[in-house]
């Protein structure tokens, strides 16, 4: 007897490692820095209108999210058939991956960067093509264009990076735009947009206007402090907008979620006020890690990479130790993101204390 088998990429579909919860102690009050999430409690009024939408849980969601499509046009200057949400930005990736990749085609991105784009392309049956990052853990824009092939059908750059916290510039992907053929899209995963803080920064939404096959991805899990509730949108030409929600789980986006992401904006200059505290929390520990000899790569979300080689795990054991739980990659390094004032003292002191060598 033969049993059910699924298809033969599923057996190659890279494990998602979450980033850990903090081992409960009794001794200090432990702080999670694993997954970037947003360390702040969700605004007053974002609560009352999540609330008010769990009294409708017995009704579906409104399928067309037409609120927040709204609210998002008006906000962007968009028409409304260039947006498409999902639960979360990751779901719009499988999305355009099932949507424009037949079994074989290729998916160029940076490397290393987010775990979930090997995840979804093998999930699509597609073949990434991952290109490494420079030696100041930057995407390599010209070695990308260099990969470029008859059989790519889509480009995910993701700006910041993570987990190594480079933004690219305008400049910089302007000049990688004008190599990449017309029928090859490029994605600009944008999820920490909101912390970038350089000279030249991406307009995102003025490239996707300049051209037809550029799209953004954003999402509410980061600064906005929904990670929670699962959702993001994609800013596109009509046409892959339009593909991107024929492909989408019906009515993914929960009404809860659906209030609370209009909420969010709503709530914008506080929220962007938490992310000021976050991007000055930020220039305090990358300022304090110089000081003791941690010359980590250009910080642009709310988060930090150590480049530790095969010292990642001693790392994240050091900061467990103290009571923080940052993300390993085993073998190459660890992504500790900005929290508390009190847990980036905390990882500081690690990080003084810690010997690379
Ligand atoms: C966190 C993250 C996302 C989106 O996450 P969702 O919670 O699914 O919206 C997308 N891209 C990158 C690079 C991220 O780090």
């Amino acid at each position: 007897m033969t049993a059910p088998q699924p298809r033969r990429n599923v057996q190659q579909i890279p494990a998602y490692v979450p980033g850990k919860p903090p081992t409960p102690r009794t001794d200090l009050v432990t702080y999670k820095l694993s997954s970037n999430e947003n360390p702040y409690p969700p605004l007053p009024g974002v609560i009352s209108a999540a609330h008010a939408a769990v009294e409708t849980m017995n009704r579906y969601p409104d399928m067309g999210s037409a609120a927040l499509y709204a609210e998002l046009a008006a906000r962007f200057d968009v028409p409304l058939e260039d947006l498409a949400a999902a639960t979360g930005s990751v779901a719009l990736i499988y999305q355009l991956l099932s949507a424009y990749c037949e079994p074989g085609d290729e998916v160029v991105h940076a490397w290393r960067s987010f775990e979930a784009y090997p995840i979804a392309i093998t999930t699509a049956a597609a073949v990434g093509v991952p290109v490494p990052l420079t030696a100041d853990a930057r995407h390599d824009l010209d070695a990308m264009a260099s990969a470029i092939t008859g059989r790519t059908r889509v480009v995910l750059l993701c700006t910041p990076n993570n987990p190594t916290g480079p933004a690219l510039t305008q400049t910089e992907v302007d000049a990688f735009l004008a190599e990449v053929p017309s029928d090859v899209l490029v994605v600009l995963d944008e999820a920490y947009y909101e912390f970038v803080r350089i000279d030249d920064p991406l307009d995102a939404i003025g490239t996707y206007r300049r051209h037809e096959n550029v799209l953004v991805f954003r999402t509410f899990s980061k600064a906005y402090g929904l990670a929670g509730f699962r959702v993001g949108y994609a800013i596109a030409h009509a046409p892959v907008a339009a593909a991107l929600r024929a492909v989408s789980l019906p009515f993914g986006v929960s009404s809860v979620a659906q209030a609370a992401a209009i909420a969010s904006l709503e709530a914008q200059p506080e929220l962007l006020d938490r992310v000021e505290g976050l991007v000055a929390e930020r220039e305090r520990v990358v300022k304090a890690l110089a000081e003791v000899g941690w010359d980590v790569p250009d910080a642009q979300g709310n988060f930090v990479w150590f480049d530790l080689g095969e010292k990642a795990g001693a790392f994240a054991a050091a900061a467990d130790a103290a009571g923080l739980v940052v993300r390993p990659f085993a073998g190459d390094g660890c992504r500790v993101t900005i929290g508390e004032p009190e847990a980036n003292d905390r990882l500081i002191e690690v990080a003084s204390a810690f010997s690379k060598d």
